[in-house]
């Protein structure tokens, strides 16, 4: 037998970046690319022509298709990503207010900017970006600094709460005592809880006549945020932004709160971040406001920032200071990149420019994929056991119906989670609760204007639109199926008496044998059985029968196979050959 022989394929070999899209990838293989979608389709994995899948169901897929599918090295992204932390330190909290439309966030933002210890001796903050910082004194008189994320203009307003998961460590709710709980309130305190973020009250305006801090609770308990003293865990201070009037009670719950949770970063590693405004300035070409959130971020560092890069020419303060460095936690004004990037993406420092060139390059950089097995992945780790959407329909009669439905569809292993609904086109703020929550928008009988699709298209959203309730159902199933656990079936394939032992290498063992019942076939797993004992598992990497490479020997036959295996066989032995079928089960 020839031991170099490489084990018999019928598969063919194609490579791939770690992301691709699925037009791209149909390209690599060669292959109609609505052949592809079908496939991916059958998978539970709903991806249109330009969306991004990643190189796990690239895999899956290629298998189905007759292709083993290897990945192209480029394992430095990876290695960027993945700094190790080891010099944790505290970093002061990062905190966002949020709210209904008139309820006084851009009042508190300019009251809690007053009290700040340092700036207000040097005259006070005149902010130049989208964000500041305050240094107070807690009540040990320890000095603290809480940095606040602005929010400038509506559309970034939203996207940041959809991002508010990444880039805020507790958020302040601001609710108006004479005007109670809100569409918008309702809407920010569930962006938070998808999010996972702590919230803080801020009941406002209790300085006017007409405010009702008792009904204003009451209406919060109604939308699941119960105050600590009626036993809840949400904490609510009552203040008056306008007259100044527990602004510090306010800022001291939100260190407690945000003392609860381990903030640490590493100022040690290259610094990453998010960018949480952009925008061209004559003279200065593309700005950016950046959150600083591990690592320490240096002038002249080397970036990539979501699709493009740049080193840091300029770095300014909060308070437009020219300033050389900034530690985790920090907000910044960046220049020296060559493109503008999206509110949202992230930064990393990289080596040098040309990396930071080369892997701008590979397109794949924190592109948001669509993956079959990541959302496996969480469901076996029970991480996962829903599909979240987000759903729209014409009138108040379809919701209902195909909520009905929907409820029908799901099982006790995995069900559909509808994570916000309502009548009417599918807008913005649709898209965004998707994106914080990861979910599907699905849309029955109503539109998406072109502003809409282009915000879902940036970040990644699938909208579906459907005009018939059975294709929405019928889709939804197929979705839902995909996140079913397969069934695995063993089936023995035949068996065989080990006859002779002509080589033994660390792993691989070379043997001659007779097939007794059924059938030997390449490429697979073997159990080793001695005695009627199971002694242990291999793979036949390579099957011959009169010297020839075949796929497979038949009962009577003689062979000669190689077995991967970390038990040693013996003569006499009986090998097992079994196959494991993968069922994708259907609900
Ligand atoms: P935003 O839309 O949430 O940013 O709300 P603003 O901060 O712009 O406040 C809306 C209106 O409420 C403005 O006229 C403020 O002067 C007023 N306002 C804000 N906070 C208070 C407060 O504590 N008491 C009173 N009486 N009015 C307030």
């Amino acid at each position: 037998m020839d031991t170099n022989s490489n084990p018999a394929t019928t598969k063919k070999i194609v490579e791939v970046s770690s992301v691709l899209s699925v037009r791209e990838y149909a390209e690599a293989l060669k292959m109609p690319v609505t052949q592809v979608m079908s496939v991916l389709f059958k998978n539970g994995v709903m991806a249109t022509i330009n969306e991004s899948i990643d190189f796990e169901t690239m895999a899956i897929i290629g298998d189905e298709l007759g292709y083993d599918v290897k990945e192209k090295a480029d394992e430095k992204i990876s290695k960027i990503v993945e700094v190790e932390r080891k010099h944790l330190t505290e970093r002061s909290p990062v905190v966002t207010v949020m709210g209904h439309v008139d309820h006084g966030k851009t009042k508190l933002l300019d009251a809690i900017r007053s009290t700040d210890v340092v700036s207000t001796e040097s005259g006070g903050i005149t902010q130049h970006i989208g964000a500041y910082q305050i240094t107070i004194k807690d009540k040990e008189k320890k000095e603290r600094t809480i940095t606040f994320l602005d929010t400038p203009g509506h559309e970034a307003f939203s996207a940041m709460r959809a991002h508010g998961a990444n880039i805020t460590d507790v958020v302040i709710l601001v609710v108006a005592a004479n005007d109670g709980v809100k569409p918008q309130t309702i809407e920010a305190a569930k962006h938070a809880k998808e999010a996972n973020v702590p919230i803080v009250v801020a009941i406002n305006k209790i300085d006017l006549p007409d405010a009702d801090i008792e009904k204003t609770k009451r209406q919060l308990a109604d939308i699941g945020l119960l105050p600590e003293e009626w036993g809840g865990s949400t904490p609510m201070v009552g203040i008056s932004a306008k007259n100044h009037l527990n602004i510090d009670e306010l800022l001291e719950m939100v260190l407690l709160v945000s003392d609860l949770k381990e903030m640490k970063a590493d100022a040690t590693v290259p610094a990453s971040g998010v960018v949480i405004e952009s925008h061209m300035q004559a003279g200065k070409g593309p700005l950016a406001t950046v959150l600083v959130q591990e690592g320490t971020l240096h002038l002249n560092d080397p970036i990539i920032i979501g699709q493009t890069y740049g080193k840091i020419r300029i770095m300014e303060n909060y308070l437009g200071k020219k300033i050389k460095e900034a530690k985790p936690s920090t907000p910044i004004q960046i220049a020296g990149l060559q493109d503008l990037p999206n509110f949202g993406d992230r930064f990393q420092v990289v080596e040098n420019e040309k990396e930071a060139r080369d892997l701008v390059k590979t397109k794949s950089i924190h592109r948001k994929v669509i993956s079959i097995t990541e959302i496996s992945k969480d469901i076996k780790e029970g991480k996962l056991k829903e599909l979240k959407i987000v759903l729209k329909a014409d009138v108040a009669g379809s919701l209902e119906a195909i909520k009905t439905s929907l409820e029908k569809i799901s099982t006790s292993e995995v069900k559909i989670n509808i994570v916000h609904e309502g009548v009417g086109d599918v807008n913005e703020s649709d898209i965004n609760m998707a994106l914080a929550s990861t979910a599907l928008v699905i849309g029955f009988r109503v539109k998406a204007s072109t502003d809409v699709m282009n915000l879902a298209k940036r970040e990644n959203i699938k909208i579906s639109i459907y005009d018939i309730i059975y294709q929405l159902l019928d889709d939804l199933t197929a979705a839902l199926s995909g996140l079913l656990e397969p069934e695995i079936i063993e089936t023995e394939v035949g068996r065989m008496e080990v006859l002779a032992i002509f080589k033994v290498a660390r792993q691989d063992q070379i043997i001659g044998g007779k097939v007794k019942t059924g059938r030997i076939e390449n490429n697979c797993v073997v159990k080793i059985v001695r005695d009627k004992e199971t002694l242990g598992e291999g793979k036949i990497t390579s099957l011959q029968q009169n010297k020839r490479e075949v796929s497979d020997v038949q009962e009577g036959f003689e062979c000669g196979l190689k077995v991967v295996s970390a038990t040693k066989i013996k003569v006499g032995d009986s090998l097992e050959c079994y196959k494991h079928e993968e069922i994708i089960r259907r609900l």
